[in-house]
């Protein structure tokens, strides 16, 4: 996959084009494109004329630095100052934040130019952004068949050449399942790496900001900007990551201990299966030594996963009630039942599914039974990927165990959604780094990915093995013909 930031970067500097141009290429691209996609929900394009104005006076004055002037696009779930953000749902309809997430500060002092705000499903709840009130967004690729999710219109958009990258959340795969579902990278950095500051909750203990970019280098340039300690997030961690994007290609993989865990591969498809299998033949190749690992506790991850996601996720809903945010419902005799109205009227389906089993499993009586024992074997889980890292470097699996989904393809059944996470969650759970990275496409051309996961921060060994297997590893996915082409 060609890179976007630094050829783009690169024609900004020597005035080849302007950060002005380049926006109304993308504003024009956004205009034919999005009704075949859906991909972004709102746009803020006279903002982003502003802000191209800025950077081209920063790139004119030498200021500026790799990202300043390129477009790109925010999930709906990550809140700017003044503009709609709305979590794809109808209880947020209207609702403008008035501060900037902190990732969001930090491009925006870079020059980056914002171009709206893409699909997701319902409050991030979901593996294919169908849950989202605007509709789904649709895969470029195919547009018959879903993005994955739930950051499915940043992943359309930044495959369909309509932003250049995009930040999306990750609190069960959100960015890399996506990513990995359209054909592009996506990078979800260790719990604490990226300020949650802005972003809005989902899973508290399991959302992190991530990175959808056409190539490992993009997303590596993106992370090194929106990375650090904040003092608005007590979760955020202070460490020293480094120059991560300048680091790649220096060196190669001779010696790296590359994990494998059969587990990770039972229930996966065959070709998806072949498919990693090469990859890590190609490491192999390249003087990766392979470790045979056991990871038994990934049969437990799922049931965790979404019991503690849920049980967060009817915490931080709470707030929801008509008052304080966005909708609220008519017709009402007292407060009680306008909160009652509001919340019944405004979540969708999926989102009061997730509310009611999240109190169930917090509820006096059940507690014990089921949060307070997922708590204790999150704690095994954790553990044990501990202990699996002092015998390996990096674990490789399959990112998802199939490729995109035909639209309305699960929708019968939310358990069978649940299931399609199994690859991505364990990641959230014992908060380490994963990246997705395409491999090549199926026999029906759409694209499988692979995850680079490594111990707690590590970006730097994953983003580096990714780039080596993107450069040398004959990767069968291009970027996509369409958008905004250099
Ligand atoms: N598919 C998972 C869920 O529905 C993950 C979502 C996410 O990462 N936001 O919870």
């Amino acid at each position: 996959m060609k890179e976007i930031i630094a050829p783009l970067s690169k024609m900004l500097s020597a005035g080849e084009i302007s950060s002005a141009e380049l926006t109304e290429k993308y504003i024009s691209a956004i205009e034919a494109d999005n009704e075949k996609y859906n991909a972004y929900v709102s746009t803020t394009f006279d903002k982003a004329r502003k802000a191209a104005e800025t950077a081209d006076k920063m790139i004119a004055d030498g200021t500026a630095t790799a990202l300043t002037g390129i477009p790109m696009t925010l999930k709906d779930n990550i809140c700017s100052d003044g503009d709609l953000t709305t979590c794809c749902s109808k209880i947020l309809r209207g609702f403008r934040p008035y501060y900037d997430a902190t990732a969001w500060t930090k491009l925006k002092a870079q020059g980056a130019v914002m171009l709206g705000k893409t699909n997701m499903d319902e409050f991030a709840m979901g593996s294919t952004s169908e849950t989202s009130c605007y509709g789904a967004p649709l895969n470029p690729r195919n547009t018959a068949h879903v993005t994955g999710g739930s950051s499915g219109g940043v992943a359309s958009a930044v495959c369909a050449n309509i932003a250049a990258y995009g930040l999306g959340s990750d609190t069960g795969g959100s960015v890399r399942q996506p990513a990995s579902f359209c054909g592009i990278v996506g990078l979800k950095p260790t719990y604490g790496a990226v300020s949650r500051y802005g972003l809005i909750a989902y899973g508290s203990s399991l959302d992190q900001i991530g990175v959808l970019s056409n190539s490992v280098k993009d997303a590596a340039i993106v992370f090194d900007s929106i990375s650090g300690v904040d003092e608005n997030d007590q979760t955020s961690v202070d460490f020293d990551f480094g120059n991560i994007a300048d680091s790649l290609g220096k060196a190669d993989v001779k010696g790296l201990k590359i994990g494998i865990a059969q587990e990770y591969f039972e229930g996966i498809n065959d070709e998806i299966k072949t498919a990693i299998f090469d990859a890590v033949k190609f490491f192999e190749d390249n003087g990766a030594e392979i470790v045979d690992i056991k990871l038994p506790v990934l049969k437990q991850a799922l049931p965790v996963y979404y019991i503690i996601a849920c049980a967060e996720a009817s915490s931080n809903l709470g707030r929801y009630d008509g008052i304080r945010y966005g909708y609220r419902a008519e017709n009402f005799n007292d407060v009680e039942e306008m909160i009652l109205k509001t919340r019944t009227e405004g979540f969708g389906d999926e989102v009061k599914r997730r509310i009611m089993l999240g109190t169930y499993v917090l509820s006096s009586g059940y507690y014990d039974a089921y949060y307070k024992k997922a708590c204790l074997l999150r704690e095994n889980i954790i553990a044990d990927f501990e202990d699996i890292f002092n015998t390996c470097d990096i674990i490789i699996a399959p990112t998802a165990p199939n490729t995109a989904f035909p639209l309305n393809f699960k929708g019968a059944s939310p358990v069978e959604m649940y299931l399609s996470d199994i690859a991505t969650v364990p990641i959230n759970i014992t908060g380490v780094p994963a990246i997705s990275v395409p491999v090549k496409n199926d026999s029906n051309g759409l694209p499988i990915g692979m995850q680079i996961i490594g111990r707690k921060f590590s970006e730097k060994t994953i983003m580096n093995a990714a780039y080596f297997f993107e450069k040398n590893g004959n990767v069968q996915v291009d970027n996509f013909e369409g958008g905004v082409l250099l």
